[in-house]
């Protein structure tokens, strides 16, 4: 094991070796050391590992917010909007079949009808305002999320 070099004289040397610092003599010296000595290797292969990490975060990180961004906004976003759109879509039909039921019995609705639909489209207008405002403030929340 110590025949290209003693570990304790090695070992703080990996980092130099790493970075390219080193002579001819002690890369040389470094690299049969790091052939045989197995701490020696894994604490290379650390450094090379870090040093990857880094740099895939250097130059992938723009397009990784990106993806998780679109996924935040799939996994969260559209069952909400799927779920609005169906309450809308529910009161609206809602809606159509009072009114078609009033048409049918060919007489003016009586007031109770006429209440029940007017609460049934002052719902629905309210709910229809509150998705436009969701929909104003929801690029300003993301961008919040993501940047934090
Ligand atoms: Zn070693």
């Amino acid at each position: 094991m110590n025949r290209t070099g003693k570990h304790e004289e090695i070992h703080p040397m990996l980092s130099a070796y790493f970075d390219e610092e080193l002579t001819q003599a002690d890369s040389q010296r470094v690299h049969l050391h790091v052939e045989e000595c197995e701490e020696c290797r894994s604490a290379l292969r650390e450094m090379y590992e870090i040093q990857q990490l880094t740099s895939e975060m250097k130059f992938r990180q723009p397009p990784e917010a990106i993806m998780e961004a679109l996924e935040t906004r799939i996994s969260v976003q559209a069952p909400r909007k799927m779920g609005w759109t169906l309450v809308i879509a529910g009161l609206a039909g809602w809606l159509l079949y009072a009114l078609a039921y009033a048409w049918k019995h060919l007489r003016w609705p009586t007031m109770v009808e006429l209440l029940v639909e007017g609460t049934v489209a002052g719902l629905a207008l309210v709910f229809i305002s509150v998705l436009r405002q969701r929909l104003l403030e929801r690029p300003h929340d993301r961008y919040r999320k993501v940047r934090k």
